[in-house]
């Protein structure tokens, strides 16, 4: 039985545990690896941090935790914020040809003498945990997903566990980046359902979303979904992280007018996040298993 949040008498809403359900991923994820690494294979990840943005510090230090628990090794390649394109370069090529790396990692932003693009595209594809390369996004656009996107895929799983109907539903995508609403709207299409993929140019937005049975807010602006954008029984999931004044943690939606509304709902933190992390983990591992 799913937990169910008291936030008074109106709370209607499932609450899609992300942080129970990325703990069962992991668990089963580091079972696969102890019998890889029995035979030899142990899945390796390399994350390039560069540059001291204290959030990214933050993300890195999570991801690298999880792989240790998991039992994945990981090799962090820390880069003062002042290095060259070329020597960035060099070190994903490096790590490219190194046959012990099953994944690479480079977390973005990057310094702004950088062209992410031109990093991002270095890097092997067969390697590309993180699914932003072109050859793993054209696949996606192909229907023929390979490295999928941690987040979409970890927004994916979600609904996929909590038994959400996706075929024929109308799945509205607030965001259109190219690392979270558009690759999500591409798995939602691929599942059957009829997707809008919303962004900050379009207008009524109220009404769009008011007519989605899964509602994606993707966009990193807090509460900008409010209640009454929700329609009743509408799944909602929840991808924003915002760092309020006060140092606490909230998504782009107004969780408790929202989940007097919703049929099911993710909570920040607990939800999306750490899918996210678990999926890192996942095409880590699976990178391993296709390179032995
Ligand atoms: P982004 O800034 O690249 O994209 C934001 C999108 O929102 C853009 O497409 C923009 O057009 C749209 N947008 C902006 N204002 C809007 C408005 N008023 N109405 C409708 N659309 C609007 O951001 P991103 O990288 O896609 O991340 C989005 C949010 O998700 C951020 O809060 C980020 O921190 C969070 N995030 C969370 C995870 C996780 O693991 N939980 C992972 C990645 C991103």
């Amino acid at each position: 039985m799913a937990p169910v949040l008291d936030c008074g008498p109106l709370m209607a809403a499932r609450i899609l545990d992300g942080k129970s359900l990325a703990a069962q991923v992991r668990s089963a994820l580091k079972k696969e690896v102890e019998a890889l690494s029995q035979r030899g294979i142990r899945p390796g990840l390399a994350v390039i941090l560069a540059g001291d943005n204290p959030a990214s510090r933050v993300y890195v230090r999570n991801k690298v935790r999880a792989c240790e628990e998991t039992g994945v090794r990981s090799d962090l390649y820390e880069l003062p914020a002042t290095v060259s394109e070329a020597a960035l370069l060099d070190r994903v090529l490096a790590l490219n040809d190194d046959s012990a790396v099953h994944g690479i990692l480079v977390q973005l932003p990057l310094p702004k003498q950088i062209d992410p693009h031109r990093v991002l595209e270095t890097i092997a594809p067969a390697k590309d945990v993180d699914g932003f390369h072109e050859a793993n996004l054209g696949a996606l656009v192909a229907g023929e997903p390979r490295m999928v996107a941690c987040t979409p895929a970890g927004v994916m799983r979600l609904l996929e566990h909590a038994g959400v109907a996706l075929g024929g539903a109308h799945a509205v995508v607030i965001g259109r980046s190219n690392i979270v609403g558009k690759p999500l709207a591409l798995l939602l299409l691929q599942k059957d359902a009829t997707v809008t993929i919303c962004h900050s140019k379009s207008g009524g937005l109220g009404a769009l979303a008011r007519s989605a049975d899964v509602l994606v807010a993707a966009v990193g602006r807090p509460k900008l979904v409010t209640g009454d954008m929700v329609k009743p029984g509408a799944c909602v999931i929840d991808v924003g992280v915002n760092r309020l004044s006060d140092g606490s943690l909230c998504g782009d939606v107004d969780f408790a007018a929202a989940a007097a509304v919703a049929g099911s709902i993710t909570p920040v933190p607990g939800g999306v996040g750490p899918m996210t992390i678990a999926m890192l983990l996942e095409n880590c591992v699976r990178a391993a298993r296709a390179m032995r």
